[in-house]
């Protein structure tokens, strides 16, 4: 068995799926995905997700590190959720299975009871899931499951 062409072969179905989940989904916001990019692979210290949802959704966005730099997350994307935004009171989360098609996944050990956390008419779930509420195409503006974070 010829190693290298195995290794190969590994490594394309590897990229496949990570360029899979790397690609923005239809609608969905700067925030959302970054916030499920990093819930999958860490930050490693730069914008790479920023970057990667500007260059694929909104190419003539090229500010958008100005502004996150403003919002006082200027090195990487992690501070996005440290400095910058926080989740609104009126986030769209679901213990719906279909979440994890288009959601972020949360566990917990305890059922987390969505009607009286967020206004939600569903029974308590162990897992729920964050749904981006969806901005226009070309959008680098926060969905309404986010809002901004006051630094004072
Ligand atoms: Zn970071
Ligand atoms: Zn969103």
């Amino acid at each position: 068995m010829d190693e290298d062409i195995m290794e190969s072969e590994v490594r394309t179905v590897v990229d496949a799926a990570s360029a899979r989940i790397l690609t923005p989904r239809a609608g969905e916001c700067l925030v959302c995905y970054v916030f499920r990019q990093l819930g999958e692979f860490g930050c490693d210290g730069t914008h790479r997700f920023a970057l990667t949802f500007r260059d694929r959704t909104a190419p003539r966005a090229t500010a958008l590190l100005e502004r996150l730099g403003s919002m006082g997350a200027c090195c990487c994307d992690c501070e996005m959720f440290r400095n910058a935004y926080w989740v609104s009171s009126h986030p769209w989360f679901t213990g719906a299975e279909w979440g994890e098609v288009i959601g972020t996944g949360f566990r917990s050990e305890e059922p987390i009871d969505l009607r009286n956390a967020f206004g939600i008419d569903e029974p308590p779930a162990k897992t729920i899931y964050l749904c981006c509420q969806l901005v226009r195409r070309g959008s680098t503006q926060p969905c309404g499951n986010w809002t901004r974070k006051s630094r004072w």
